[in-house]
């Protein structure tokens, strides 16, 4: 019985180990540990990765996303439209600012925030007349890219600031283009479960924007101005470790392979499991990072019994999520009431399956073989 792990990093680790000492070792060198010559190297190397023209590296994604709301002045009395079937982080970062997490309804096939009901919801918002419509964070769920053609049109119509939450799917792209500049500003993970993983938190922005990117690196460091001891607004302590950057820019040199690894692996998901389980709808003309796959089962209980049944079989799986951010205790009371069944029920029928770039052909074949087992 092959062992699968969920995400192997020793063996990643195993594959760049010589790059990796060398840039470590680098780092222990000039002792420079934090915003070091390596995190410069790497904002460089990701702009160009993405096509974006700043990129400014940062202590996490969840720092990634408060900074660019910050940097907008965001806070009390302004609603900021995010989907329900997303991590906790897209929601919190606006709670923390004293801002309203505004949650919509996402696509059933792609779990992607639904365009039309996002709409409404800014309708809504706007008729009721208590908040203020500021900001749309799109998120790009599971290694997809958002609908964001759809989205930077609502953004334009409404005057709002459009964020692309990209935490899990630095790598994708939609229509030919990487993601990290379809938005006014892109907030990356490096986390190191996410495709792009770091050893620790780490985390980045992108913009087109020069004010901007001027704006996110004086917030990365206590809003300092063109002197460190200059203090030109509140701001965080958000900065990048260079032994972070050094293990990315390592990383980096092996990306586009490992995403490819991570394409294969998913559609050999679909070709094996497609007449058995639901498996995920593709967004159109998109490139996936690939960070989840995810498919649905007829209901909670089906799941139940199917992930058990892997569980005995050494199959780890994991649910992408188990609740809504809407019924979740910490959002709860900030929730209009407007029901979200898509969010609710992906929620019960979700599961996401192994795929990293070093599961091996048998690896692959094993979980689909066991999954099918299951539901026999
Ligand atoms: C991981 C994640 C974040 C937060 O990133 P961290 O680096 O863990 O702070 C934000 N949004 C989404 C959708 C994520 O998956």
């Amino acid at each position: 019985m092959p062992n699968v792990p969920f995400l192997d990093l020793k063996a990643q680790q195993q594959r760049i180990a010589a790059d990796l000492r060398r840039r470590l070792d680098a780092v222990l060198a000039h002792c420079q540990f934090v915003l070091g010559p390596e995190v410069a190297e790497l904002e460089e190397a990701l702009a160009a990765f993405c096509g974006a023209q700043h990129c400014v590296a940062v202590s996490s994604g969840t720092d990634a996303l408060q900074i660019a709301l910050m940097a907008e002045g965001i806070g009390r009395g302004d609603a900021i439209f995010l989907p329900a079937f997303t991590y906790t982080a897209t929601a919190e970062v606006p709670l923390v600012l004293g801002a309203r997490p505004v949650f919509v309804d996402v696509d059933p096939g792609t779990f992607q925030i639904d365009p039309a009901h996002l709409e409404a919801r800014i309708a809504g918002v706007k008729q009721a007349g208590r908040l203020r419509p500021r900001a749309l964070i799109g998120v790009d769920l599971f290694g997809q890219p958002a609908n964001w053609p759809a989205l930077s049109a609502i953004a334009a119509r409404e005057g709002l600031f459009l964020l692309d939450d990209c935490a899990q799917s630095f790598g994708a792209a939609l229509h030919g283009a990487r993601l990290g500049r379809q938005a006014d500003a892109t907030a990356v993970s490096f986390f190191p479960s996410k495709p792009l993983g770091a050893y620790g938190d780490g985390g980045a922005l992108f913009t087109e924007s020069p004010a901007r990117a001027a704006l996110y690196r004086s917030l990365r460091t206590h809003g300092e101005g063109a002197t460190r001891y200059e203090v030109l607004r509140a701001g965080m302590n958000a900065r990048l470790d260079s032994l972070q950057a050094a293990v990315l820019l390592a990383k980096l040199t092996v990306f586009e392979g490992e995403l490819y690894r991570r394409e294969q692996i998913a559609r050999y998901y679909d070709s094996e499991l497609g007449d058995a389980v639901v498996i995920p709808a593709r967004v159109p003309d998109s490139v996936s990072a690939w960070a989840i796959y995810s498919i649905l089962l007829p209901d909670r209980s089906t799941r139940a019994h199917v992930q058990e049944a892997l569980r005995h079989h050494d199959v780890p799986t994991a649910i992408y999520y188990p609740k809504p951010l809407h019924h979740q205790p910490a959002y709860r009371d900030h929730h209009d009431g407007t029901p979200l069944p898509v969010s609710e029920g992906l929620a019960e029928r979700i599961l996401a399956l192994p795929i990293h770039p070093d599961l091996s052909e048998d690896q692959a074949k094993y979980v689909c073989a066991q999954v099918l087992e299951a539901l026999a």
